[in-house]
């Protein structure tokens, strides 16, 4: 079969709900992926940083392996070997004293919206059904009809109506509209510390120390969402450590299994996690014994081979590289550590077709919105490997 034929099988009877690049990958290897005519790409997206650790990474193929021979999937109902290594590992890590594992993104950040609403019932007194949270414009936190609901995306929402009440907009970026918009009714203000699917925005810098001080002066839950920014992406183990803030709960997912397999996980301090009680909230698949084992190998070899600190120094770099294109398509680079987005200019023509003209170049990105390009490959990627990507961006700019 050609990859005419599989797009075609896939256009037939698939849901139209993705516009993808027509690219029918079948193998991958860290930082490439060929497809089915044999075609090899750099890839440049990294199925949005979840695949942070590189395609098929020999150690979490090794240990999925073993562990799915092993065992798979107790439930909850029963206790496994895996969940309890992985939450003190997730503590010894991140310093939060609590986890709980889900499976997607959404799910994490469903379960971090509960945790706020019930902390906010229970230990700050809110009245019933009153609970508010405040959220930034241009946000992406996920596809659930709550999670769409708060989003400010019309294409997100459009026709998913009725949505879940209880959330407020506002500009991100903006500390005073922040100030103004919180209520004795306010249980969280739940944010990206960099705005992934936005367009790689990244607020002024202070904006977190703003909204923690914001946060501590009105007894307000500050969660933050990485699940994209976090876990070396932009050059810290979390996008929040380039400010001196201590949120209360953090949402994490995607690069967590390496791309291996659905891990997400809502991390908090103590008094907030302390809310739930059992038959609460759960998941039939989170925390199971597979998803914890891949889970705890992805995080070692984030440590292993120091992927937040190659992402720090290969993002500064290629940053600089990619600011010495002038082009005028090109309105601006920005990003932190390998979280890069190229804004076009409006009259450049759109993203999608840069990103096409680069897939024919062998270099896979996407488009996020219609003016950006996302940069973002593996951060197990070498310097040279890089120089390679920008000949051809340049090329294509050129
Ligand atoms: C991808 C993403 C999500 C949703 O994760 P899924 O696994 O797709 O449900 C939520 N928040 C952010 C910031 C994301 O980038």
């Amino acid at each position: 079969m050609t990859s005419q034929d599989y797009i075609q099988l896939e256009e037939q009877y698939g849901a139209h709900n993705y516009n993808p690049l027509d690219v029918v990958i079948d193998r991958g290897d860290g930082i490439w992926v060929t497809d089915v005519d044999g075609l090899h790409y750099m890839d440049f997206l990294s199925a949005y940083s979840a695949v942070n650790q590189g395609h098929c990474h020999p150690r979490l193929v090794k240990k999925m392996q073993e562990q799915c021979a092993k065992m798979t999937l107790t439930s909850r109902a029963f206790r496994n070997d895996q969940l309890p290594l992985l939450l003190q590992e997730l503590k010894n890590l991140t310093g939060f004293d609590r986890a709980l594992l889900m499976n997607s993104g959404a799910e994490a950040v469903e379960t971090a919206i509960k945790a706020a609403r019930k902390w906010g019932y229970t230990k700050k007194g809110i009245k019933a059904d009153k609970a508010e949270i405040i959220v930034a414009t241009n946000n992406f936190h996920g596809r659930t009809t709550t999670i769409v609901g708060f989003s400010t995306e019309e294409k997100y929402k459009w026709g998913f109506g009725p949505f879940t009440p209880g959330f407020i907009a506002v500009p991100y970026g903006d500390a005073d509209a922040m100030h103004t918009a919180i209520s004795p009714n306010t249980a969280a203000i739940l944010l990206e510390p960099v705005q992934g699917e936005g367009g790689i925005i990244i607020p002024p810098d202070g904006y977190l120390e703003q909204i923690q001080r914001l946060c501590c002066e009105n007894n307000v839950l500050f969660i933050l969402d990485e699940i994209q920014s976090g876990l070396g992406r932009c050059g810290k183990l979390f996008a929040y450590q380039y400010e001196n803030v201590n949120p209360d709960g953090l949402v994490i997912g995607k690069a967590l299994s390496g791309g291996f397999y659905p891990v997400s996980a809502f991390l908090a301090r103590e008094t907030v996690m302390e809310v739930f009680q059992p038959g609460d909230h759960g998941s039939t698949f989170g925390g199971n014994p597979l998803g914890c084992a891949v889970a705890r190998e992805a995080l070692r070899i984030l440590v292993d081979e120091k992927l937040a600190e190659r992402s720090f120094a290969l993002g500064s770099y290629f940053r600089a590289k990619l600011n010495l294109i002038s082009s005028t398509a090109i309105k601006e680079i920005r990003g932190k550590g390998l979280m890069i987005g190229i804004e076009l200019a409006p009259e450049a023509g759109g993203a999608r077709r840069i990103c096409m003209a680069l897939k024919n170049e062998g270099l896979l990105c996407k488009e996020t919105h219609d003016t950006v390009i996302r940069l973002t490959p593996p951060l197990i990627i070498k310097k040279k490997e890089l120089d390679w990507a920008f000949g051809k961006i340049k090329k294509v700019f050129g």
